[in-house]
């Protein structure tokens, strides 16, 4: 936590608003919108999982449909499509931000075209605060009339040539769950493009109210809105969003500083105009054996490292759908690491990692 949070909790406390509604809801929706560059319209909500479950609902995914999702990444990202009776259609990535590949999404899209059905929207994620590539993505999103579920819950505080991660897809999400860049303990956000589809989201959040004075409903609706006393926490956390990027990126400056000499490890780079937030830090090591030597290696001493996301298609739960791969993903998940990464490490500990890592390599 970072100091404020305690002050906007207890004013939720001091006026009696306990709910899932108030004004730390209505703050913290502005701030993250100002935050974003002041165009968006902001939903705040129980996670960023129940924010891809609207946005999917809100650009018209029902059963049947298909829909594409980048297969390299956590499973939040493609559970929704499944909530909705939906297929996944499963992208592997590309290896300069490891993200969904434009060659092999335009590729699923014209295969799915051929095979009957148009897929309905397109999951693309910004893994571990990398933005994808998202001038490409959005031409192909343009070109075939699919709108892109932009999968931003790793990536708040990144930036492509100047413009927020969270503002490209026709729908962008955020997460705060209690291991992200910031958090509320658990919650999410869905942006918008324009006030009706915030409307429609907080509509179907809130259990699908009709406007009168019984309870009327002629859609079915979730219970989905963020609690104001967890909005007070996100207010806070908004004040000191730059400093946990700031020392998210000074862990991954450190360990470039101090490994990236090693022909072992590879680092993952930003592209031309690319600004990530640096949520985890990233390597790639030689081999999977290498890479599990290190790992355990760290773990001996307490230091908890993990593999990389494993990507979906490769996950019993969704090894039936269709897949569109070329084993990049699978690669990145055999040889990958993350590092201890969180915004609390002092140079000492990551000294330690280093030296831990520089003697067992
Ligand atoms: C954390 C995460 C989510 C889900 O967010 P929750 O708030 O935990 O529901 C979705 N996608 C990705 C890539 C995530 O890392």
């Amino acid at each position: 936590m970072g100091g404020g949070e305690q002050k906007y909790v207890q004013e939720a406390f001091d006026t009696n608003w306990v709910a899932p509604l108030g004004p730390n809801v209505d703050n913290f929706e502005k701030s993250i919108n100002q935050f974003l560059g002041g165009s968006s319209h902001v939903a705040a909500l129980s996670s960023g999982t129940a924010a891809i479950h609207l946005a999917l609902e809100l650009l018209g995914v029902t059963r049947d449909d298909e829909v594409i999702c980048q297969s390299f990444t956590f499973s939040a990202s493609a559970n929704p499509i499944m909530y909705l009776g939906a297929t996944p259609i499963l992208v592997d990535s590309e290896k300069d931000t490891w993200n969904i590949s434009p060659k092999l999404l335009e590729g699923a899209i014209e295969d799915r075209i051929a095979k009957g059905k148009k897929p309905k929207a397109i999951v693309a994620v910004h893994l571990y605060g990398m933005p994808y590539k998202v001038r490409e993505i959005a031409q192909i999103s343009e070109k075939y009339g699919i709108p892109v579920v932009e999968d931003s819950a790793e990536a708040l505080g990144s930036r492509f040539e100047n413009q927020k991660c969270g503002t490209f897809g026709a729908i962008g999400i955020l997460s705060f769950n209690g291991n992200k860049i910031i958090t509320t303990s658990g919650g999410g956000a869905l942006i918008a493009k324009d006030e009706a589809t915030k409307n429609r989201a907080v509509f179907l959040a809130t259990q699908a109210r009709d406007d009168a004075p019984h309870y009327q409903h002629s859609s079915v609706g979730y219970n989905y809105r963020m609690s104001n006393i967890l909005a007070g926490i996100g207010r806070g956390q908004m004040e000191v969003l730059q400093d946990r990027v700031d020392q998210r990126r000074f862990n991954y400056s450190f360990y470039k500083k101090h490994l990236g000499h090693l022909p072992q490890i590879e680092f993952l780079e930003e592209q031309d105009g690319y600004y990530s937030n640096r949520w985890l830090t990233c390597v790639l090591m030689p081999s999977f054996a290498i890479r599990e030597k290190i790992r355990l290696a760290l773990l001996e001493e307490n230091v908890e490292s993990r593999p990389l996301w494993k990507p979906m298609h490769l996950q019993p739960v969704f090894a039936e759908f269709p897949n569109y791969s070329d084993g990049t993903s699978e690669d990145l998940f055999n040889r990958g690491l993350c590092l201890p990464s969180g915004s609390n490490l002092s140079e000492k500990d990551l000294g330690r990692i280093v030296a831990l890592i520089l003697t067992k390599i």
